[in-house]
């Protein structure tokens, strides 16, 4: 059933092997509980379930990459980004419409403002992020050979509450760097960096290609009730809120666009040693990715 009350449709279904190919229903959570009370009385119910699915295969989606260009090192990258997919129950508001909107701002302000970074800043609204990080994983295949060029990539994904800090996924080197950059907006702050890994957004497949990356970690707001559910909707965005994190995400990005860098690039064996030395091995489990990286299909290989 549902695990959101007044009729609400939540998606996480009950499958627990991700080989499962049976088809699974969710009942809204009201009328499962009385189905649920009538069976308990002794009840006899029958289920009749219309599906309406069409599966027609394959397809190809895109990711929408926007930048501007650096007036020094051009052929270096920040890249920040959100995700545009959603899931299909409500309309993604918070999950991640908002934070798409957010970059497309961000880009338009600077754009408007003349500001001419030192690199290039790369704005991007991922696909199929939804469906395991594809867009993010596409991105880092089709621009291999600039991988090395990969300053840091930024992720927003959680919602419309205050960004707090931000992750920095086992990169303590990114904790002071981070810090700098959000200086020009301390007065939105306060802001802690937390130096743990995370799995479940668009900042994984950089991650595991050893580059420095981020993602914005922020109030829970009205995200957790509304997540992946028929009610994430326009009127749970936190408009105001929204406008903020947008200057604390252009102070970010400019701030790592202008920066010396003092950090690399980690190499495979760097990338494994955090996996085997965090809970990221769990979480990479959680997921289903460790094939991927084991056999070299995704992440850096050796080299
Ligand atoms: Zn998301």
């Amino acid at each position: 059933m549902s695990s959101r009350p007044q009729g609400l449709l939540y998606r996480h279904n009950a499958a627990r092997q991700f080989d499962n190919d049976k088809p699974m229903l969710i009942m809204e959570r009201e009328h499962a509980k009385r189905a649920l009370r009538l069976i308990r009385a002794g009840k006899k119910l029958d289920l009749t379930a219309k599906i309406d699915v069409r599966d027609s295969g394959a397809y190809e989606s895109y990711n929408v990459v926007g930048e501007i260009k650096g007036s020094m090192q051009p052929e270096e990258f920040i890249v920040v980004g959100a995700h545009l997919d959603s899931w299909g129950l409500g309309t993604g508001a918070n999950d991640n419409g908002c934070n798409a909107v957010m970059m497309i701002d961000i880009a338009r302000q600077m754009q408007k403002l003349g500001v001419k970074p030192r690199r290039t800043i790369r704005f991007v609204l991922w696909n199929g992020e939804e469906q395991g990080m594809i867009g993010s994983w596409g991105y880092t295949q089709t621009h291999a050979g600039e991988m090395n060029r990969h300053v840091v990539a930024a992720t927003v994904d959680i919602g419309s509450g205050r960004i707090n800090g931000f992750f920095t996924n086992g990169r303590e080197e990114l904790t002071q760097p981070v810090a700098a950059a959000l200086k020009p907006v301390e007065g939105l702050g306060p802001f802690t960096q937390i130096n743990a890994p995370i799995v479940g957004t668009d900042n994984y497949d950089f991650m595991i290609q050893g580059i420095g990356n981020l993602v914005a970690n922020q109030e829970a707001y009205n995200y957790g009730p509304n997540y992946h559910a028929e009610s994430d909707t326009f009127d749970k965005v936190d408009l105001r809120q929204l406008r903020l994190n947008a200057a604390i995400t252009a102070a970010l990005t400019t701030g790592f666009a202008n920066m010396d860098v003092t950090w690399q690039r980690q190499n495979r064996a760097q990338v494994q040693h955090l996996i085997d030395n965090t809970d990221l091995r769990a979480q990479i489990d959680m997921f289903n990715l460790y094939p991927d990286w084991e056999n070299g299909r995704r992440g850096r290989t050796a080299d």
